[in-house]
């Protein structure tokens, strides 16, 4: 029997690489939609939860291909905030779309009618980063901690959940964007390592997510913790099929 066909339903090649970097030594063959030449179902991301929005689209996923699926929920929780934007966190400024709008966000707005969705997304994280600085103003560090999280979930060809993992990275929100790597809050985003790092090295400062070359943060990251996590998972349903 051949490799376990894992299809991982994702539309971001940033997440696709990874796990394929991950799996690399395994007999996982992790495909695309793409790589089947067909267009999934959509699915309404309208869990309670990361966990409820991942089972979500293992199951549909699974079901529709035929084969294993593994989905992933991922989103930022902010303490003071009560949790929020939680589940939220990619449309979040559509919530409350009436606040005003920043000359980044306006230039940001402006090249999404140029140049279409990836520039979109990007002028929706400006905004959502907007509101996240103009939700905490005059909250100070020490109640600034925040936490990344990522649920990772694995479906069989039937839609039965087979497991699931949750990724945690934590840490606290800047008081300004720094840093051009990464998405969605990351130029906000300072993880807690990178808080311990600069307190031990004086004259450094701790660095945002968006600073921090690509393998750093996956190796700190909600989402590799979560990807590293599901690894054994794998290597498991792969040796039962007798790979
Ligand atoms: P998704 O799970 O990829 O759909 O991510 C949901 C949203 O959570 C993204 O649009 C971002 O706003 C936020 N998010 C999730 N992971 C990250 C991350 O690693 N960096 C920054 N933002 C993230």
């Amino acid at each position: 029997m051949g490799a376990l066909r894992l299809l991982f339903g994702t539309t971001n090649p940033g997440k696709l690489r990874e796990l394929r970097r991950l799996v690399a030594g395994l007999p996982v063959e992790v495909v695309s939609p793409d790589d089947l030449g067909r267009t999934p179902p959509e699915v309404e991301e309208d869990g309670a939860t990361f966990q409820a929005n991942a089972e979500k689209k293992a199951s549909a996923w699974a079901r529709w291909s035929g084969l294993h699926a593994l989905a992933d929920d991922s989103g930022l929780r902010v303490d003071a905030l009560g949790g929020a934007p939680g589940v939220h966190s990619a449309r979040w400024s559509d919530l409350d779309p009436g606040g005003p709008a920043s000359p980044v966000c306006e230039l940001a707005g402006a090249a999404a009618v140029e140049l279409g969705p990836v520039a979109g997304r990007a002028a929706r994280d400006e905004r959502n980063n907007d509101k996240l600085l103009a939700s905490l103003a005059g909250v100070p560090d020490a109640r600034r901690g925040a936490r990344y999280e990522a649920v990772l979930v694995v479906a069989s060809p039937d839609g039965a959940r087979l497991a699931t993992v949750t990724g945690v990275c934590r840490g606290r929100i800047g008081h300004a964007r720094r840093g051009t790597g990464g998405f969605g809050y990351d130029p906000l985003f300072v993880p807690e390592t990178e808080l311990a790092r600069a307190a031990c090295e004086p004259g450094s400062s701790a660095r945002t997510m968006a600073e921090l070359p690509a393998e750093e943060k996956d190796a700190i990251s909600h989402r590799g913790s979560a990807f590293r996590q599901i690894l054994p998972v794998l290597e498991r349903l792969a040796r039962a099929r007798g790979a």
